[in-house]
């Protein structure tokens, strides 16, 4: 997809709160327990290089991705720090995670046998490999000890493999009961009885395991969306540890204002008609750009004042209600800040009935990332 550098519309990445945001977490993780940023999904929106170097040199020892491309794309850019792929990747794949050295879940024995051929044949380094448990997400990984153990001796005495790490992922640690969780770290406090050798890495810690529950034992956090400034639970748990500083704007400006006459109708099916006589802005980024259809009605911030969205949100354009006449060119925020006002992206995902890791993720490419309040250790 092309990026609109020529567009107004734009989000903008406040590098120093990704970087306070990092420093804070590790500055509340025991000794000897490492951070992963993850940066799955463009960084969750917030552009995969940038946010990496920040969570660098804020201190992250490695990172986190959901694909062998996401990894080999840190790896093209110069990045050493340990990377851990998360999603399972195909097993003729693995001799090219093992040549950059990049960790993968394995979560059965069969994808072991299947990889094996592929890292003998070539001289590799080692396949660096965590094993993932289900304990109750329900995903991937090993359900039961006998799973495991199968797969335990496929890796006995077979070189191609290096077991550097033994997981899991919580379903519900963003939920404020408790009763799911526990039952979930009991299964896993089980699994690593029963390992003969503790792996360089035990980790079962998402952002909300890392915010509201004592680790059990582990080294290691997958440190996601509260990178980014965003609360996992969404609004059930209100309370953080550390101020969370959200990262990113969405800012554009108004391409086109005219009045339109009492009755008159705006936007795809004539859907909306002004009450009155009114003025209407055109505000050039749409559906495609990840501002979905749905925030018909929701609203965006112009000079500090929330404006309508009217009619359908259209592909590339829609359409907002203005209090009074205001020049075109005029600023639109649609996530942040403008005079007392605010967005967040939980208000747009709350309208829109999803979460806000939804609503940042699908922002699109067409959408340029730039910085603001830039970080350099
Ligand atoms: C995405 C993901 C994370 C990060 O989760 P957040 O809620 O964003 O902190 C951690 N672990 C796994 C396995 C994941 O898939």
């Amino acid at each position: 997809m092309v990026t609109a550098t020529l567009r107004p519309s734009r989000v903008e990445i406040n590098e120093t709160a990704i970087a306070h945001n990092v420093q804070h977490a590790i500055a509340g993780l025991p000794d000897q327990t490492a951070l992963f940023a993850v940066v799955k999904a463009d960084a969750y929106g917030h552009g995969l290089l940038r946010v990496a170097r920040i969570a660098q040199a804020a201190g992250a020892s490695g990172f986190c991705v959901a694909v062998l491309d996401e990894a080999l794309a840190l790896r093209r850019a110069g990045f050493t720090l340990p990377i851990l792929v998360l999603g399972i990747i195909e097993p003729e794949y693995a001799p090219i995670a093992a040549a950059n050295h990049i960790a993968v879940p394995v979560g059965d024995a069969d994808w072991l046998r299947r990889a094996e051929k592929g890292l003998t044949e070539e001289s590799l380094p080692p396949l660096t490999i965590h094993l993932a448990l289900d304990t109750g997400m329900g995903r991937i990984g090993f359900r039961t000890l006998p799973a495991l153990q199968e797969a335990l001796s496929v890796i006995a005495g077979q070189p191609a493999f290096h077991i550097e790490g033994l997981f899991t992922h919580f379903a519900t640690a963003d939920e404020p009961d408790p009763t799911y969780f526990k039952m979930q770290v009991e299964r896993f406090k089980t699994f690593l009885a029963a390992l003969p050798e503790r792996p360089k890495y035990v980790h079962v810690a998402n952002s909300a395991t890392s915010l509201w529950h004592a680790a059990c034992d582990c080294n290691l956090v997958r440190f996601g969306v509260a990178m980014y400034g965003l609360n996992p639970s969404g609004r059930s748990i209100e309370a953080t540890p550390y101020p969370l500083e959200p990262a990113l704007t969405l800012k554009s400006s108004l391409s086109f204002v005219k009045q339109i006459e009492a009755g008159e109708a705006v936007s795809y099916g004539a859907t909306y008609h002004a009450a009155k006589d009114e003025w209407i802005g055109t505000v050039p980024l749409g559906y495609a750009d990840g501002w979905q259809r749905r925030l018909q009605g929701f609203h965006v911030l112009v000079d500090g004042q929330a404006c309508e969205i009217v009619g359908r949100v259209c592909m590339d354009q829609f359409m907002i209600r203005l209090p009074h006449e205001v020049p075109a060119g005029t600023p639109v925020v649609l996530i942040g800040q403008s005079g007392d006002a605010s967005i967040s992206l939980q208000d747009v995902a709350d309208y829109a009935h999803t979460i806000h890791y939804e609503i940042a993720c699908g922002l699109s490419e067409r959408l340029p990332r730039v910085s603001v309040n830039s970080f350099n250790a």
